[in-house]
């Protein structure tokens, strides 16, 4: 009788395999790898490396060249240890190659006396030194073998891949271990791309791709697998953004608005000045969009001073002339009573009744506003977070606007636009300029209406730096320029604690120095009534200098203000900067901005320099994305979305637009992607992600 042998298969893995199926993983390592975020084989694969050595050729000793890290190859000759007293040592082994010898040293790992042994074959890698007639090179990488040197392993012979995250792992574990479960358990990776789009993109397949990040034979097909898996990354975040849009579109009758464009210009032409022409393009694609029965979902993007206000009165305005109300909500209480007063101005002259509501409002005049809007008596209502408040309900919201939309977080802005759990339309304005391919991505299921000018007749703003022994000629110029008739902000990093002093104490030096003039102070630790009283006087032109701290940053609109000063301006971020700045500019006069310094790091000086110099958001915003990289701006950190794994939204712009066109077209033509060619794809968006929250807005 045949005896049947039982055979043992290897299993069959896929990407969702614990890693402890793969040779080499033992509980320890499992442990580790766990601590690493790293539980199954597919999260193995996706440890992309940092950067990549070139361990090739590999050299005999006569032929180093001393001038690069290299990789080496000898004989062991001879080996010893030196112990200190403390524990301290050092090992070094001979290498030999015929007439030739390296010294390999290695400081402080006294195990190695058990590893290298005599006429074992060494091959290093490191940086190669001449010590007099002796050739060193001190703690090299290295592998040693018993028999002949193969000519390429995971460690040399090759492009080598360097891990991020290895410290308690080891470089050389990894690698070991993601090659030996590449080359077993390569058809553990499916192909998640249509074969037409990748054809079209002209992009590897999976699993070559795989195989070449990690092992790449040149650089190109480094830079190909670099290409296909980025642009897998981004084609995911693309559909998920697609997808989301798709839903937030979902055609409903009654969100459409009756009234028409002939309703605007009645408004417009109210108004002391005509538009911009980027005003205007925002103020008709709104309108359009809310005649429509999908709810809008639409950012303003605009420098500070192009006059995004006018543009949230507009669509305010559209709301309530169609029989809706509509929502305004800022981030600051000064930004919103501003707003509040504003929008008095604008829509009450047309029979829109206005109301504001902030922490502050008092509970009895609260009751009263939420009775009204319950009514729609009132129309628009303006104010802070407050807003926020589920006992807040309106007989018929058609419209949430969120101001200065950064300040808020993500949760917030949802709250406001799935207000009583309907979706309105919704228009978010932002100053916060950021290149055009990260807003696309950060807002990717939104519509960008951009503000590209400013308001004409708008002189530039000079921007100084001084160093604080200057304050009294500085002091001089202002004095003239409020003999003029202008006003003017003095801005302080912070309010007084303790006895460091802050805006109040530079008030009471201000008032002694500019004696004739009316000196207000605003600053955080005010209550609100008083925030409010200040800023009344101030716009009213009933005092020439206000001494602030940031509590001006955002949407502070003073036209005859048209001189800022900035104490210790070292303090302020760039960003801060170009927003307090922001403030002035906005007359028809010149305006200046002073800033005052004494920090002598040149990197400090080098970024007020910079910053004096232009006055354009997108630069200034470039040098932020510099300074800071693309993951710290604008928060966007808290976005979930943006833990991509390998690419970058800012060095791999280009990828992302292909990606996203790509998108775009997919959704287009198969919505729940539940084509067979596409079903991989689904999956895969899925699982990157599925756990973000509806409310990215
Ligand atoms: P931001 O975009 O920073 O919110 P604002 O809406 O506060 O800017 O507008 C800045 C100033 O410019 C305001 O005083 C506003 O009245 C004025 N403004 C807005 N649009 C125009 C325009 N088209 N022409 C002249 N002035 C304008
Ligand atoms: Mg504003």
């Amino acid at each position: 009788m045949l005896e049947t042998k039982t055979q043992v298969a290897i299993p069959q893995l896929t990407l969702k395999s614990p890693v402890r199926y793969l040779k080499g993983v033992g509980p320890e390592k499992e442990r580790v790898l766990g601590r690493l975020g790293v539980r199954t084989v597919g999260d193995l694969f996706g440890i992309f490396p940092r950067r990549y050595e070139k361990r090739f050729p590999v050299k005999r000793i006569g032929d180093l060249t001393f001038e690069e890290k290299e990789c080496v190859v000898g004989v062991v000759a001879s080996r010893g240890l030196i112990r200190w007293r403390g524990g301290r040592s050092v090992f070094k082994a001979v290498l030999r190659d015929g007439a030739q010898a390296l010294f390999a040293v290695f400081y402080h790992q006294p195990y190695l006396t058990q590893v290298f042994k005599p006429k074992q074959q060494a091959v290093l890698y490191g940086t190669a030194e001449k010590k007099g007639k002796r050739i060193e090179m001190a703690h090299p990488e290295w592998e040693l073998f018993d028999g002949v040197v193969p000519a390429r392993t995971p460690h040399h012979g090759r492009w080598v891949p360097v891990y991020p995250l290895t410290e308690e792992l080891g470089q050389k574990y990894l690698r070991q271990t993601l090659h030996a479960a590449l080359a077993a358990h390569t058809e553990s990776i499916p192909e998640t791309l249509p074969a037409d789009l990748r054809e079209r993109a002209g992009l590897l397949d999976a699993r070559t791709a795989y195989r070449q990040i990690h092992f790449p034979s040149s650089e190109a097909s480094r830079e190909g697998a670099y290409k296909r898996l980025v642009f897998e990354e981004f084609l995911c975040l693309g559909l998920f953004m697609e997808r989301r849009r798709a839903r937030l579109r979902q055609e409903r009758e009654e969100v459409a608005h009756a009234a028409d464009w002939r309703d605007v210009q009645g408004f417009l032409d109210s108004l002391p000045f005509t538009l911009t022409t980027g005003q205007k393009r925002a103020c008709e694609e709104i309108v359009r969009d809310m005649q429509g029965k999908r709810a809008m979902n639409r950012l303003i993007q605009g420098d500070v001073g192009s006059g995004k206000t006018v543009v949230a009165a507009t669509a305010l305005f559209f709301t309530a002339r169609s029989g809706f109300q509509g929502v305004l909500m800022a981030p600051t209480e000064v930004l919103a009573q501003q707003l509040y007063l504003n929008m008095v101005q604008l829509l009450e002259p047309f029979g829109i009744r206005v109301g504001y509501l902030s922490q502050s409002t008092e509970p009895a005049h609260r009751e009263i506003l939420y009775g009204a809007l319950e009514r729609g008596d009132i129309a628009v209502v303006v104010g802070t977070h407050a807003l926020l408040d589920v006992k807040l309900r309106f007989k018929k919201l058609g419209l949430a606007v969120v101001d200065e939309q950064h300040k808020f977080g993500v949760e917030q802005r949802a709250l406001l636009r799935k207000k009583q759990g309907v979706l309105s339309h919704f228009l978010m304005m932002t100053a916060t300029p950021i290149p055009r391919t990260l807003a696309m991505t950060l807002y990717g299921d939104m519509d960008i209406s951009e503000i590209v000018e400013k308001p004409k007749g708008r002189l530039p703003i000079r921007t100084l730096l001084f160093r604080s022994e200057h304050h009294r000629a500085v002091y001089r110029w202002l004095e003239n320029v409020l003999e003029e008739g202008s006003q003017a902000f003095v801005v302080c990093p912070r309010v007084d604690v303790g006895g460091e002093k802050g805006a109040i104490a530079h008030a009471e030096e201000l008032k002694k120095v500019f004696s004739r003039r009316k000196v207000a102070l605003l600053h955080g630790r005010m209550k609100s009534a008083e925030k409010n009283a200040v800023m009344g006087v101030f716009k009213e032109g009933k005092a020439d200098l206000l001494v602030t701290t940031v509590l001006i940053e955002v949407g502070v609109d003073v036209p005859n203000a048209r001189f800022m000063l900035i104490e210790n301006a070292e303090k302020f971020g760039l960003a801060q900067l170009h927003q307090l700045r922001g403030r002035i500019g906005r007359g028809s006069e010149e305006s200046f901005c002073v800033l005052f310094s004494d920090s002598e790091e040149p990197e400090t000086r080098q970024r007020l320099d910079a910053f004096a110099q232009t006055e354009s958001g997108f630069e200034i915003a470039e040098k932020d994305l510099e300074q800071r990289g693309s993951g710290e701006l604008h928060g966007q950190k808290q976005h979930g979305l943006l833990e991509l794994r390998i690419g970058d939204l800012v060095r791999d712009a280009e990828l992302l637009k292909r990606a996203k066109e790509e998108a775009r077209s997919l959704i287009e033509k198969d919505p729940e992607l539940s084509a067979p060619a596409n079903r991989a794809l689904r999956r895969l968006v899925q699982e990157r992600f599925g756990r973000q929250k509806e409310s990215l807005g």
